[in-house]
């Protein structure tokens, strides 16, 4: 079963944090845990939230 992957340097950050699972929800329940705790995000705004869909990888 496909694996989908994100690398918050894909969307411009200066951060090596990586992050997989099974499917698209449960990355972005980690993406979004990461957002908060590493850059402070309480909230994913639209034009981030784009840029991390667009980042996703299927591996
Ligand atoms: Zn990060």
């Amino acid at each position: 079963m496909a694996k989908k992957t994100f690398a918050c340097k894909d969307i411009g950050m200066q951060c090596g944090f990586t992050a997989e699972a099974a499917n698209e929800q449960d990355l972005m329940q980690k993406i979004a845990k990461h957002a908060k705790e590493a850059h402070g995000m309480n909230k994913i705004d639209d034009a981030t939230m784009k840029k991390v869909k667009a980042a996703i990888k299927s591996a």
